[in-house]
This record gives C-alpha cells, sequence and structure tokens, in this order.
C-alpha cells in the first residue's frame, strides 16, 4: 500500500487500550490517510538509528531545498537564535535546533502539505503549538534534558485528528468544527464514536510512520491522568489544558482550571504560570509564523493572570462554604451515630449501662487483665423483696425506685467503673484495678447510703429497699473467664438471699467458701 511506507513501529507500542480493530482497517483503507514525504520519511529513519548525526540529518533535509531552507530559517528566527549569528548551511541550523526540534519541525512542515490541514484543523494545530511552547518552558524547569523530545511531542499530539478526519469525513464534520468543545470534550466523543482517542490514533498513526517508539509512546500519553512519575510526559499533558487556556475565550476561568490542575502536582513551586505564560507570548509569533499558521492576538498576561487569581479566590470561598456545610451535616450526622451507639449501650429506665454493653466491657477487660496481670472485681446486687414492692405500691413506684437507685449507684462509683442493669431489679458494677477489699468498702457504702435514703416515698411514707451483695475478685478465683467472674459474684449474692437478704458475700479464697460480712 502506498499510504505507509516507513518501518512500522505501531507494534512497539503500548497502548492506553488496543485500538479497536474495525477502527485499524478503516483507517488502513484510508486512501486519504496523512502521509509523509520521502525526505521525512528518511529522517525518521535515521531518527531510529542507535545514534542519529547532526550530519546524517541534514544531508537528508538536504535533498529538499525547500524543506532546507525553512529549517535554515527557523534556526535564525528568534525562538531558536539567541545570538546575532547567523547560520548558513542545514548542517549549522540542524545543530542549533538540535535532533529533536529539527525532527519536530521536518514532520511539521511536511504534515502542513497535506490535504487535512484546511481551516479547521489550523484551530487544533495552533493548540498543539501552543501546547509545544508550554510543554518546552515546563521541561525546561522540570526536565531539562528531556526538553527536546517533550517540544517534539506536544507538537505532535493531535495529529490522531487529522487521521480521524481523513478517514470518517461525516462523522468527523460536527465533533471537529464545533469550536465550543472542549479538549476532554472531544476525547470523549471521540471515545463514543470511534473506541478510543486522537491520542490512541496519534500514537498509532506515528508509529505506523517510522517515528521513534519513545515520540509515538509520549503521544499516546498526552490525555488521561497525570503521570507524575514521569515528569516529562506530565508536561506534555499540562501543556494542552495550558493551550486550552491560551487559546479560550474565556482565558480567565480556562487559567482558573489551570492553575488548580498545577496545584495538584507538587513540582509546581519549580516554576511561575506568569513566567510560563509571558514564554508562550514571545515565542509564539515566531514560530507560528514558521509553521505558516497566523498567530492568536496577544494577550494580557499580568491582567488574566490577576483576574484568574480572582475567580479562584472566589470559587475557593464559595468551595470551602460548601465543604463548611458539608462538615456541619456530618458532625450532626457523627452526633446522631453516637447517640443512637450510646442509646444502644444504655438502659432505658436507670441510665446505667444495659447487660450488652457491661457483658462486652467485661469480656475486654478479663482479657486486659491476663494480658497484663491485672485485676478487677465485679459487685453484683440484688433488691431484695421487690416482687412485694411491687405488690405493694404498684409496678410504677417499682420503676421509680428502680431508677432512683440507679442514680445512686451512678453517684457511688468512681470514674473508670462501670455500672450497669443485669436485668430486672438486679445490677452488676465492675472496678477496674479494685481487690475484693475495696469492692467490700464500695459495697458497703451502698448498704449505707441505702440505710439512710429512701428511695422513694409514697405521701409520707419513706420507701427504703435493702440489697444483697456477691462480691468477686479476679485474683481470687482462678476464674478462665468473664462468665465464672460473674458466676461468683452471683453465687456469693445468692448465699446473702438463702441467709436472710441486706448483706454482703466475698467470693471466698480458692473459688471454695463465701464468706458473710456482717457489721
Ligand atoms: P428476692 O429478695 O429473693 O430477690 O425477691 P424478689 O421479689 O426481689 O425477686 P424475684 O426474682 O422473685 O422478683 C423480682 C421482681 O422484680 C419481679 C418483677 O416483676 C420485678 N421487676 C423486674 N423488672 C422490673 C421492672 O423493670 N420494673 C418493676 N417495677 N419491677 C420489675
Ligand atoms: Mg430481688
Ligand atoms: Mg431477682
Amino acid at each position: 500500500m502506498q499510504v505507509i511506507k516507513a518501518k512500522d513501529n505501531s507494534k512497539d507500542l503500548i497502548l492506553t487500550a488496543e485500538l479497536p480493530t474495525f477502527l485499524v482497517a478503516d483507517l488502513l483503507q484510508c486512501p486519504t490517510l496523512p502521509t509523509l514525504p520521502s525526505v521525512a520519511i528518511n529522517v525518521l529513519k535515521i531518527a531510529r538509528t542507535e545514534q542519529p548525526s547532526v550530519t546524517d540529518f541534514a544531508s537528508a533535509i538536504e535533498r529538499d531545498p525547500a524543506l532546507t531552507m525553512r529549517i535554515i530559517t527557523l534556526a535564525n528566527s528568534a525562538f531558536f537564535s539567541h545570538t546575532h549569528t547567523k547560520v548558513h548551511s542545514c548542517q549549522e541550523a540542524t545543530a542549533r535546533l538540535g535532533l529533536d526540534a529539527t525532527l519536530a519541525a521536518v514532520m511539521s512542515f511536511s504534515l502542513l502539505q497535506n490535504k487535512g490541514i484546511d481551516a479547521h484543523y489550523q484551530r487544533i494545530w495552533m493548540r498543539s503549538i501552543v501546547a509545544s511552547l508550554a510543554a518546552r518552558y515546563l521541561a525546561i524547569h522540570l526536565c531539562p534534558d528531556m526538553a527536546g523530545p517533550v517540544f517534539t511531542a506536544a507538537l505532535l499530539q493531535d495529529i490522531g485528528i487529522m487521521a480521524l478526519r481523513a478517514t470518517y469525513p461525516k462523522e468527523s464534520t460536527d465533533l471537529y468544527l464545533e469550536a465550543a468543545l472542549s479538549h476532554r470534550q472531544l476525547s470523549e466523543s471521540e471515545q463514543r464514536l470511534f473506541g478510543c482517542d486522537h491520542s490512541q490514533v496519534g500514537a498509532w498513526l506515528a508509529a505506523k510512520w517510522g517515528v521513534p517508539t519513545p515520540l509515538a509512546q509520549r503521544i499516546c500519553d498526552s490525555h488521561g491522568e497525570y503521570n507524575m512519575a514521569a515528569t516529562d510526559i506530565l508536561c506534555i499533558q499540562l501543556s494542552g489544558p495550558i493551550a486550552d487556556a491560551w487559546l479560550s475565550s474565556h482565558p480567565a476561568q480556562s487559567l482558573v482550571t489551570v492553575i488548580r490542575e498545577f496545584q495538584t502536582y507538587e513540582g509546581a513551586h519549580s516554576f511561575s504560570l506568569g513566567q510560563l505564560l509571558e514564554n508562550i507570548q514571545q515565542q509564539l509569533p515566531a514560530l507560528a509564523d514558521m509553521l505558516q499558521m497566523a498567530a492568536p492576538p496577544l494577550q494580557d498576561n499580568e491582567s488574566l493572570l490577576a483576574e484568574a487569581q480572582q475567580l479562584l479566590f472566589r470559587q475557593t470561598l464559595q468551595l470551602n462554604a460548601r465543604l463548611d456545610a458539608q462538615h456541619a451535616e456530618l458532625v450532626s450526622l457523627r452526633q446522631r451515630q453516637d447517640e443512637l451507639e450510646e442509646r444502644s449501650r444504655t438502659d432505658a429506665l436507670t441510665g446505667l449501662a444495659n447487660r450488652a454493653w457491661l457483658e462486652e466491657k467485661l469480656r475486654k477487660r478479663f482479657v486486659l487483665c491476663q494480658e497484663q496481670s491485672r485485676i478487677m472485681s465485679v459487685v453484683f446486687i440484688d433488691l431484695d423483696h421487690f416482687k412485694k414492692l411491687n405488690d405493694q405500691y404498684g409496678h410504677q413506684m417499682g420503676d421509680l425506685v428502680l431508677e432512683n437507685f440507679g442514680k445512686t449507684l451512678q453517684a457511688l462509683i468512681r470514674e473508670g467503673d462501670l455500672a450497669g442493669r443485669w436485668g430486672g431489679e438486679e445490677f452488676l458494677i465492675i472496678l477496674p484495678d479494685e481487690n475484693a477489699t475495696a469492692a467490700l468498702v464500695f459495697a458497703r457504702r451502698i448498704a449505707q447510703r441505702l440505710e439512710r435514703t429512701p428511695m422513694a416515698h409514697n405521701d409520707q411514707e419513706s420507701i427504703h429497699v435493702s440489697v444483697s451483695i456477691g462480691i468477686a475478685c479476679l485474683e481470687d478465683g482462678g476464674f478462665g473467664n468473664a462468665d465464672e467472674l460473674i458466676d461468683a459474684a452471683d453465687k456469693s449474692m445468692y448465699f446473702i438471699k438463702r441467709t436472710g437478704r441486706g448483706g454482703i458475700a466475698v467470693y471466698g479464697e480458692r473459688g471454695a467458701s463465701i464468706m458473710p460480712i456482717n457489721d
């Protein structure tokens, strides 16, 4: 086939996704797929060799006198010439431009002769030119060694559009004529229409022409997630949005997008966006002229940046307000969740811990005591003759007694202790790091308080309750788990019930006997 003659490198490409088969078939059959003249093909051939030299480049270019003239003119332009010394030969020009820029120039000049470069493609071509300047500026600051290849890849990043337009003239008419479409939207529409976007097609086309694989690879990577790990690719990726902002009809708003994108990149402090824009401003007319394009009108970068900063400031304020509102909502949700959790852990009548919470706390504490050789005591309390109390004064009065008893307990425990309702008129208190003696002191305080303080009143009558209390301490029983500890406290309590109620018993040493405590 006439279309693609150079060495096909497309097999070496690592595309983000395979090009759809129908697309490859259509591209290959397209009679107007952009081609390169033999001079450009030869230059590419040299570029692919191990050590391409300026001399080899120059002698390949010299076969085309028109191209030679353009390369020499380019080398003498303000863009590449920092001295007043003019170069006169292709060899000197190539040396001054460097191999990468020469390759970019040869390819651009060659591509410009294609039919595909019409008024509509010019807009895209101008974007590439601005992008190549931005990418080169970024590369000079971030990865100076790569400035040449980065410039070339940025300039050629959108050649895939030429191929897609040539292959699908009908479908692409609307797509590429729609100036309002952002580059990102363009890429999304291409994905929908062709199953991939022009960065992939461009890479494929460039590889078919035989450009060095790294160059094709960079074209492929020009879109997509920012690659923070490869600065050269990042420079190309950032160059697109900068060019979009530069050419936008609302440059300030577009710049805000750029500034935001730059903020995500930590190396951003090593260059100034203002200087970058200034640099594009200075270089663009010469480069556009070289590539036979009319440069867009100049921008007032300073006021543009100021406007963008102001916009950004305003948008950040709005964003912060939104974030604040979201934060407040989150806080209230958390509070609500805490409340619900608290409710699921507490007993509704007394406000003390419920049985599930007591059991969980006990299990955890037991393990901690085992791991750290610490102790704890549990105090089991059962109200005496509570059934009778209910019968005599009514269930509501019974509830009130339970509620007040809960308050009494809560007032008597110390920080770190946990008092809870085990069920009915049974209560349990966990005393971390306390031995049986300390637990006994605590239990006596409860009993004394109950003697002094009525738990309710019926008319003028004070209602007093007495309790049976059982104590078990971890160090006294060789307990295997938390349930055994509670069981021991429960047994001690029942000992008191059996022997007359209204007293305290401590689970005996070695877990054998129960010791009643009588004041
Ligand atoms: P003992 O001295 O042997 O413990 O006798 P008791 O009557 O206190 O014990 P028993 O286990 O026979 O009865 C417990 C009573 O506690 C029966 C039940 O109706 C009452 N009770 C359990 N939960 C509540 C409650 O939430 N409110 C009220 N008012 N009474 C309750
Ligand atoms: Mg009871
Ligand atoms: Mg009972």
